[in-house]
């Protein structure tokens, strides 16, 4: 007779990927690592699970994109195509996805169904900017990055006083996946960027030269003037600093945003 086999109950980790304790270990095991190697480690040695480059292909996206590159060119990298944006930074995109010899482009479109009921004539981003990058850029990145344990940025703590404080390594928390952010070039200033940028003989956004510092969609990116805050140019006239990629607990990514608050928050290489 057949030994009798013991059932073995069927079992779903529902949990978080990481928690604040995973995150904070990594920021002591990276503390001293520079971003090449900190990036060896989150792609080659996995250290985040599964990860994807986010990337607005903007002023100084070519940075990370450069270093990422270098460790595993096939790394997936995220573009959110909101349909708003210059003609210029789609062609840049595509420029340096061949110069840097990128393979995994993942282009992000909004649900065609979403945009027909939610912003049937496409001018939502000049009365509700927040619902409009809902549509756009929070519900699109959510449905992308939920097959992902990671997501890498290319946010500096110099962009804004929102980014000031942010570790290497923290839990993504737009939603109770338990993902984790990793910052690599948070401690980047200006000078670094800009010296990267040569060393490497890296090209420029092509609107940079025209007077735009930070570049995302068209009606929402105006030219800064020299010495002015980069950002200042972003939502000019709009309480709003981030597009809400970043937005803590958002519950309903693709929500009606008519309240217009912008949830405390974050951004990635946007
Ligand atoms: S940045 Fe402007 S156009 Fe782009 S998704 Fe946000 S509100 Fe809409």
């Amino acid at each position: 007779m057949a030994e009798a086999q013991v059932r073995q109950p069927d079992w779903i980790d529902t949990g978080p990927r990481f928690t604040d304790s995973d995150a904070s270990r990594l920021n002591r095991m990276f503390g001293k690592a520079d971003a090449l190697g900190m990036l060896a480690g989150v792609i080659k040695d996995r250290v985040a699970g599964n990860v994807a480059v986010v990337s607005s292909f903007g002023a100084e996206s070519a940075v990370l994109l450069h270093l990422v590159a270098q460790v595993d060119p096939s790394t997936p990298v995220l573009f959110l195509d909101t349909g708003k944006h210059f003609d210029e930074t789609l062609a840049y995109r595509d420029e340096l996805v061949r110069l840097l010899g990128l393979t995994d482009l993942r282009v992000l479109s909004p649900d065609a169904d979403v945009l027909a009921a939610k912003d049937e004539n496409g001018l939502r981003w000049s009365w509700d900017p927040d619902g409009c990058c809902d549509i756009r850029k929070v519900e699109p990145l959510a449905r992308a990055l939920a097959g992902f344990d990671a997501s890498i940025t290319g946010r500096k703590a110099f962009q804004s006083s929102t980014r000031a404080n942010l570790p290497r390594f923290e839990i993504d928390t737009s939603d109770a996946q338990g993902r984790l952010k990793v910052n690599p070039l948070i401690d980047w200033d200006a000078d670094a960027i800009a010296s990267y940028f040569a060393e490497h003989n890296l090209p420029p956004h092509p609107l940079v030269e025209q007077g735009y510092p930070s570049i995302g969609c068209s009606p929402c990116t105006s030219k800064v003037a020299d010495g002015d805050d980069p950002r200042s140019g972003r939502w000019k006239g709009w309480d709003k600093t981030e597009c809400g990629i970043h937005s803590v607990n958002n519950p309903d990514v693709a929500g009606n945003g008519d309240d217009g608050e912008l949830p405390p928050g974050y951004e990635p290489a946007f």
